[in-house]
């Protein structure tokens, strides 16, 4: 992001700060599917932020010492009001995204079910482990690890979905007993804002989740006053976060960018693939880190996949959505990743690729691009090589499974990834590409099944979310060694004479060696 000049940040402008130079005073938030102003935000000054910070601090002791039953308890509460306020939450959620409906209304049950998820299996994943001594050097030790939070995590987000990649990622820090504080995206900050004040002042939660607003200074200050900082956003600002962090020795996972591929192999139902390359990648207007980017097709099936894909996004229904659900692909939520969307597009065509549908953005007071369907592509495209995070495939046809995973994998990106063909021989070329999770004969599915971690190879990040890497990341490990009896002193300790040190010598001998002799003290 480049350092913000101006007094105001607006939903059109996209200036945003870096945490240099003079910041904006507010934001201006815009509704991107009409491009009308909605409401001013003041930004969170960096002394606002450690004073925040320090408050929640000082209350996260009580919160710790609840227990897991004692959080779920209050996070349950937090379920139950966003289960109630869904209608709430989602008009919100569409003014400030431009999302439609269908798409929007995955958040709200997607945080109820974080909570469950995390608050029924906290004690399986974060609870004391009892560990057996791996030496009869160490009988006489109890081995207890317990996982203690970090005390305040700082979590920075993005504007694709303002709920899930924030309150998503609070909800396991705080079940882990940690207090939170988040920064959301500038061009979201409203809905996360909404179920704050509610925390605070229609449930009654202890004082340990609170919200700041602003850009790069208002999210460096979070950095350097945190223990712990969850990032998703771009990897170009994880850098940054992570270099910032590094100043301070604060621990950061980092979720990043993605450019997706898909291989659809000859033996694939192609009706399903084409219906899932085309929710894939424009589902929430292809604006998700792990949305259908590259297509590879194996030759004897790219035809008819190319025609069952062009058909399918070329009946979708585009524009602003009330709770009819009157269209399938929103707005661009970014006024700047619309602009990234067209040169992407633009360049691809200028080399000779061809839009089967769409190709442009839509001339309207909102920011639409067509979903849009590029062949003829190849990796000398920034659409077939940097993340274009909008509603556009470029799909290539290959020779065969082989050459399809060659291309998947040269990508500086490894989010995520799909595979479609036939169950055992889609799942043996799934399994060697290199992402941090793949879905065989599906799309995107991979983020709902909580239970297993999902988190980007390469460039694509640092660090887990979900199963139990997504809560114990939260957590520094604190080992306890109890002695269950003993003497006055240990035989390791002093004084030092040859028959103590000699009977040391020989247990640990005897207990390394793998044969008889050495066991007995004689060389092999
Ligand atoms: P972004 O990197 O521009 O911004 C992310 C957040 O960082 C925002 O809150 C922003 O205000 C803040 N920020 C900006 N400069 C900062 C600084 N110097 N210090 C601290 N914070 C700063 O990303 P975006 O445009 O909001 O989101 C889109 C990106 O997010 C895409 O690259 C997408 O792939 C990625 N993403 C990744 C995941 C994932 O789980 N891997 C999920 C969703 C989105």
């Amino acid at each position: 992001m480049e350092s913000g000049t101006a007094e105001k940040i607006t939903g059109t402008n996209g200036s945003a700060g870096n945490g240099s130079g003079a910041e904006p005073q507010q934001i201006e938030v815009h509704n991107p599917a009409t491009g009308e102003p909605i409401e001013a935000v003041p930004v969170t000054s960096p002394e606002e932020v450690a004073a925040t910070v320090a408050r929640v601090r000082a209350n996260q002791a009580d919160w710790e010492a609840m227990g897991i039953e004692g959080r779920y308890h209050w996070l349950g509460k937090l379920r139950d009001w966003i289960l109630d306020n869904q209608e709430r939450i989602l008009d919100t959620m569409q003014r400030e995204t431009g999302k439609v409906r269908a798409d929007a209304s995955n958040e709200p049950v997607y945080l109820a079910d974080i909570i469950n998820f995390y608050g029924t299996r906290a004690a399986k994943f974060i609870g004391e482990e009892a560990v057996r001594p791996h030496s009869p050097l160490l009988a006489s030790k109890k081995l207890r690890v317990q996982y203690r939070p970090h005390p305040v995590v700082g979590i920075i987000s993005p504007w694709n979905f303002p709920l899930i990649l924030s309150i998503g990622d609070a909800i396991p820090a705080l079940q882990a007993g940690a207090a939170v504080v988040i920064k959301p995206s500038e061009f979201t900050p409203l809905g996360l804002a909404e179920i704050v004040d509610a925390w605070k002042h229609e449930i009654g939660g202890p004082d340990v989740f609170d919200v700041v607003q602003g850009v790069g200074e208002t999210g460096g200050a979070l950095v350097d006053n945190v223990d712990f900082i969850q990032f998703t956003g771009s990897d170009r600002t994880g850098r940054k976060v992570m270099a910032r962090a590094a100043e301070t020795l604060t621990p950061v996972s980092l979720e990043l960018g993605g450019k997706d591929p898909m291989i659809v192999l000859a033996d694939a139902d192609l009706d399903r693939a084409a219906n899932a390359a085309a929710w894939g990648g424009m589902m929430n207007s292809g604006q998700i880190c792990m949305s259908v980017e590259r297509i590879y097709v194996e030759e004897p099936a790219y035809d008819r996949f190319v025609a069952k894909l062009t058909a399918e996004v070329g009946k979708l229904r585009q524009g602003p959505d009330a709770t009819g659900h009157d269209a399938e692909v929103g707005a661009m939520t970014s006024p700047n990743q619309i602009g990234i969307v067209e040169d992407h597009v633009d360049d691809a065509l200028a080399a000779g690729a061809r839009a089967l549908t769409g190709g442009k953005r839509v001339d309207s007071p909102g920011d639409y691009f067509e979903p849009t369907v590029l062949v003829d592509v190849d990796h000398s495209m920034k659409v077939m090589s940097e993340e274009t995070f909008g509603p556009v495939v470029g799909v290539m046809k290959v020779r065969d499974a082989e050459e399809a995973l060659k291309l998947a994998n040269d990508s500086r990106y490894g989010l995520s990834g799909s595979v479609f063909g036939e169950k055992q021989r889609a799942e043996q070329v799934a399994r060697r590409v290199e992402c941090g999770a793949v879905n065989v004969n599906d799309v995107l599915v991979n983020y709902f099944a909580s239970d297993v971690p999902m988190g980007g190879w390469k460039e694509s990040g640092i660090g887990y979310r979900h199963g139990e890497p997504g809560i114990k990341k939260f957590c520094r490990t604190e080992s306890v060694v109890i002695t269950r009896f003993a003497g006055k002193r240990e035989p390791t300790w002093y004084p030092y004479t040859r028959s103590r040190r000699g009977l040391v010598g020989r247990i640990a001998q005897a207990f390394n060696a793998r044969d008889l002799k050495r066991r007995l003290g004689r060389r092999g």
